[in-house]
């Protein structure tokens, strides 16, 4: 391979104290070996500090001050995975991007096959978990379903992919023109097109430290998923409802016969339960409802997305 090829990794990082230095002195040692092979020439790594209240910055800083390949992109505040993530996307300056969790979690030696999909003309190349030994009984089964519930909604998107994967500096451009708030990066890749390949690999355990992601955050990332991409519910409520007009003109029906044969509807349970019921299902849509509508209020307020209080290692 002789062509010059510049790789950046993009890391966000929130409180990993425990397993940032690790994770660091992996990478730069596969970085190095990679040039001395040639597979690439010149690389960076991007953190992210999304506002860690540890003191994951203070080591950062240590590593960026050895290395001018490192540099490091600090949030004010804690502005969430996605969001860190678009901020190390935006600053990469490499022909090619890849981004990592900080945990080791996704093995960084799965690179080396990515660059070479790349290489062979991929412009995306998505990590896919091949399977997840590693992780709890529960945290497999709310991934599964998580995935298999965005399919339903028709968002497209890669099963058992997280946030590895590597883009090309021109689907980096292209990724730019996506201005939304409500960010689900994982789903707006799938929708840019371009050639993209699969590399698998197994997920290993967290190098150390706790998730960041209860099934708090799990759950709201589901929402995020589905009601950015997705406006299937909206329709499940419309088809629920046209179903229950039917239903109940077939109802009227019966009612009429039974009235002109000169007998008397029976009365409490029917007259109460559809109450009741219509109620639930009409609270459930109005529910839904609101998601979409607070989406359309974060995205017209037009916030931003994160705040970066400094930058180190960057030249501009
Ligand atoms: N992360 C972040 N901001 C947050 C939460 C998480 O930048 O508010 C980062 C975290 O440091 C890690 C990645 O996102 O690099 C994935 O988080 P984690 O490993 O805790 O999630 P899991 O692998 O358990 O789903
Ligand atoms: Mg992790």
């Amino acid at each position: 391979m002789d062509t010059s090829l510049k790789l950046s990794i993009v890391i966000p990082c929130y409180n990993e104290e425990q397993v940032i230095e690790e994770t660091n002195r992996r990478l730069q040692q596969l970085l190095e070996g990679w040039i001395r092979t040639a597979l690439i020439t010149h690389y960076e790594i991007i953190y992210v500090n999304d506002g860690s209240r540890d003191s994951t910055l203070k080591k950062l800083k240590e590593l960026a001050n050895r290395n001018q390949n490192i540099k490091i992109i600090s949030f004010s505040n804690n502005f969430g995975h996605q969001a860190a993530l678009t901020a190390g996307l935006y600053h990469a300056t490499g022909d090619a991007a890849v981004s990592l969790d900080a945990d080791l979690q996704d093995p960084p030696e799965v690179i080396e096959e990515m660059i070479q999909a790349y290489r062979s003309g991929s412009e995306i190349v998505y990590g896919v978990r091949k399977e997840r030994k590693t992780d709890t009984f529960f945290k497999r089964a709310t991934a599964l379903a998580f995935y298999k519930l965005m399919l339903f909604m028709g968002v497209n998107c890669f099963y058992n992919h997280g946030d590895c994967r590597l883009l090309s500096q021109r689907v980096l451009r292209e990724f730019k023109k996506y201005e939304e708030i409500n960010r689900f990066i994982r789903g707006i890749i799938p929708l840019m097109g371009f050639n993209y390949s699969i590399v698998e690999y197994d997920r290993e355990k967290r190098y150390a430290g706790e998730t960041k992601y209860p099934l708090r955050k799990m759950i709201s990332l589901a929402i995020e998923g589905i009601t950015s991409f997705s406006s299937v519910p909206l329709r499940i409520a419309s088809l629920l409802g046209f179903m229950i007009f039917i239903g109940t003109l077939l109802l009227s029906i019966w009612v009429l016969i039974v009235t002109l044969g000169h007998a008397s509807v029976p009365g409490w349970a029917s007259t109460v339960l559809p109450v009741y019921f219509l109620g639930g299902i009409q609270l459930i849509f109005f529910g839904i409802l609101g998601e979409y509508i607070g989406k359309i209020y974060m995205e017209v307020k037009k916030r931003p997305l994160f705040i970066i209080k400094e930058k180190f290692n960057f030249e501009d």
